[in-house]
């Protein structure tokens, strides 16, 4: 694939990694890269970091046409680049614009753009313990008109974001809420996709929780509100009486990589994973006959979270007393390991930049 690039004349100051927190800062470029239903996609190019302009009718800002990605850039201790995983992440960003009728992209040529960005942006990858540079690719629907239909043109873009590390003072357990009102998705809706409309839709039940001390929402199934999806934005795990249980991708859940890296670690070292339905009142009984052994949220931003106590109904529960438990930690080190280079990566799951 042919990408311009035009480098920035002002480049911007460095901000010291420990004042980055999470995706406050960007970087001095991004990819822009067009597309038309007559010529497919096309111009892609590298840019100085700016604004984007709109038509007041863009289909995005009307009826929701957005998906996103979200992984990350690591650095390893001899100073070297690397992504985990980042075909996946194209894989489920194209599945997400099947279901938003968006354009697909070439895969080839997506990842080829993300490695030059990531490479252009390179010096912006930090180095302390715990840090990396967020990448963001998303796709706007960008039609001119107010008319209600697939769109014929679209805009696709990375950008990136220099981030602190999520644990600045040790892995400490977060507290949850599990929502008994709204619902994030429902099967057939786009609850496997990264949309940001799925986002709008749970704002309300994440403030709430907060209000009530609580960092996220452990949401149920549409229908029934009696099964265990997923946490805002991290897919949840738990070990009942010796089992690993993590619920089943039925359509309306995100299919995390991460979640995914887990299932695949645990099996490798002789766990059984089972992805099934779980209901809250099986939880609910775990929890109060003690044979929840742990809990934990799993998903790009902090790879692996172990949840310390949860919440339903007003009754709060606190899971391995408040600590992390032997197999979260365990994931937590071989994930963490993998990613910033400190053990092999025995599935080829690492691509360097
Ligand atoms: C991104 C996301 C996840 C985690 O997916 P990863 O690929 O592991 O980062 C889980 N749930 C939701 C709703 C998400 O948006």
């Amino acid at each position: 694939m042919d990408i311009k690039f035009v480098k920035t004349s002002s480049p911007k100051a460095r901000i010291p990694d420990s004042e980055l927190g999470f995706g406050k800062y960007f970087t001095d470029h991004m990819f822009i890269m067009e597309y038309n239903n007559d010529i497919g996609w096309h111009n892609a190019r590298i840019v100085p970091f700016e604004n984007i302009s709109l038509h007041p009718a863009s289909t995005v800002l009307h009826y929701g046409a957005e998906i996103f990605e979200g992984l990350k850039a690591y650095r390893t201790a001899d100073g070297s680049v690397r992504l985990f995983r980042p075909e996946e992440n194209i894989k489920r960003m194209n599945s997400s614009a099947e279901r938003m009728c968006l354009p697909l992209l070439d895969e080839a040529d997506a990842l080829e753009a993300l490695l030059k960005f990531v490479d252009t942006e390179r010096d912006w990858v930090p180095h302390s313990e715990g840090t990396s540079l967020y990448l963001r690719p998303f796709m706007i629907g960008n039609d001119e008109h107010l008319g209600v239909h697939a769109v014929s043109n679209a805009i696709f873009y990375i950008i990136a974001s220099p981030s602190g590390s999520y644990y600045k003072e040790g892995i400490n357990p977060v507290n949850i809420m599990i929502e008994s009102e709204d619902v994030r998705a429902v099967r057939g809706g786009t609850g496997f996709t990264k949309c940001g409309g799925n986002y709008a839709a749970s704002t309300r039940a994440g403030k709430r929780a907060e209000e009530k001390g609580y960092s996220q929402v452990l949401w149920l199934d549409g229908v029934e509100r009696k099964y265990i999806e997923e946490v805002g934005a991290m897919n949840v795990m738990f070990k009942i009486d010796g089992e690993i249980v993590t619920p089943a991708l039925t359509g309306s859940i995100l299919p995390g990589i991460t979640r995914k890296s887990c299932i695949e670690v645990l099996k490798s070292k002789g766990y059984n994973v089972s992805e099934r339905l779980l209901s809250v009142d099986e939880l609910v009984n775990a929890m109060k006959s003690g044979k929840l052994e742990e809990a934990w949220g799993c998903g790009t931003a902090a790879v692996v979270s172990p949840i310390g106590k949860l919440s339903y109904l007003d009754e709060e529960y606190v899971i391995n007393g408040g600590r992390i438990g032997e197999v979260t930690q365990m994931l937590y080190d071989t994930l963490t390991g993998i990613q910033w280079g400190k053990i092999e990566d025995t599935f080829g799951w690492i691509k360097e930049v």
